[in-house]
């Protein structure tokens, strides 16, 4: 059933459709934090200094006024990002990523320089997060964290220190919705209550949001554009599947197959590219601090940045460079760099090979001492 925009009605299906939202994998595990989360399906205004409740698609305070909606093109609501049957049904004007696959021209999607990794963690800060964030700092590496509003409130401290730490902060919902399926109002809501909780705990304004599965069209992103928020997603096909792992349809040893897939094809793309992990569960901090990382460390010729600085990006904020520290020249040429997008400690600081082969040798190395693991 195709859903209309209207100013609520989205949000008054949302009991009809929450089965399907706890059928949809990823999405129910989402919930962990509040796995009885029981969510309001009327209008209930946030008291002066509260949040929405967590986990629960919030209703719209006073932010309506900075959209111009009738310059937000009209496309069907979602029902919760599923594809419709017959696919040509789709307009193409729509560049749906979930089922068209389709890359906006604005669309953040690959690093420029080519061998180039914009590190990206997608779901926290969780509990875990501090285990990968050791590991970064161990190594003098930075990343792009992608937050979920509701985690940011659950642990502020974990935000805290992954902002001191010079980690790009962005945004990535409140309650982890399918995009497509919001309301437009909804779709103000999920931002700039992630940004708002964001700015209480960091003190900054991120500019850059994920939308959660990659579920973007063009209805989505002209009201994110609007508010000011650049649109990121992934390299397609550079979906590590970790989540998959506490979802039980991966395993650690083939999300690392998956990874060492790429390693043999990165020195022949033309751009550099942008991966998808989480943070979010045990698991997907093991399999990247246990299983990617130590290979993409010592694998010499690749270079991994926040997707701030693999874009020579200073202004990650609002309000500007915040705690983020942009490198200089590391953007600027294909070869011959020296370095890389988190300083010059970390073991891939030597990340100075230009020569496509030198990155597939010592990447092979590498992975034959780490696949002994598992
Ligand atoms: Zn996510």
């Amino acid at each position: 059933m195709v859903k209309i925009l209207s100013t609520f009605g989205a949000a008054l299906s949302l009991s009809l459709s929450l089965s399907v939202v706890l059928a949809h994998g990823h999405r129910g595990l989402e919930k962990r934090a509040a796995a009885a989360a029981k969510c309001s399906t009327v209008y209930k205004p946030v008291a002066a200094g509260a949040y929405p409740d967590l986990d629960c698609t919030p209703f719209v305070q006073a932010w309506l006024k900075l959209v111009d909606f009738s310059k937000v093109p009209v496309f069907p609501v979602s029902n919760d990002g599923a594809c419709p049957t017959d696919l040509t049904t789709i307009p193409k004007d729509q560049c749906w990523w979930t089922c068209q696959k389709c890359d906006a021209p604005t669309d953040i999607t690959n690093c420029p320089k080519t061998d180039t990794w914009g590190l990206t963690y997608d779901d926290g800060p969780s509990p875990d997060s501090p285990r990968l964030y050791d590991n970064l700092l161990a190594h003098n590496q930075t990343a792009t964290l992608f937050i979920v509003g509701s985690r940011a409130i659950s642990f502020p401290e974990t935000l805290k220190r992954a902002y001191n730490e010079g980690h790009q902060i962005a945004i990535h919902t409140w309650s982890h919705p399918a995009m497509t399926s919001m309301s437009n109002e909804q779709i103000v809501a999920e931002l700039k209550w992630t940004e708002k909780a964001i700015f209480d705990v960091i003190g900054v304004t991120p500019l850059y949001w994920r939308p959660p599965f990659g579920d973007v069209d063009n209805r989505v992103r002209n009201i994110a554009t609007q508010l000011g928020f650049k649109t990121s997603i992934w390299t397609q096909g550079f979906d590590t599947d970790d989540w998959n792992i506490p979802a039980g349809t991966a395993t650690t040893q083939s999300v690392v197959d998956t990874f060492k897939s790429w390693l043999t094809k990165i020195p022949t793309m033309s751009t550099g590219f942008i991966v998808l992990e989480h943070d979010l569960f045990p698991q997907e901090v093991d399999v990247s601090i246990n299983g990617i990382l130590p290979i993409a460390y010592a694998t010499k010729g690749l270079v991994m940045e926040p997707i701030a600085q693999c874009l020579n990006d200073g202004k990650p904020y609002k309000e500007g460079a915040g705690t983020f520290k942009l490198l200089p020249g590391s953007n600027s040429t294909d070869t011959g760099n020296t370095t890389n997008g988190n300083g010059s400690k970390g073991t891939n600081a030597a990340a100075v090979a230009t020569n496509p082969s030198t990155l597939i040798t010592a990447a092979s190395v590498i992975v034959a001492a780490v696949v002994a693991l598992y």
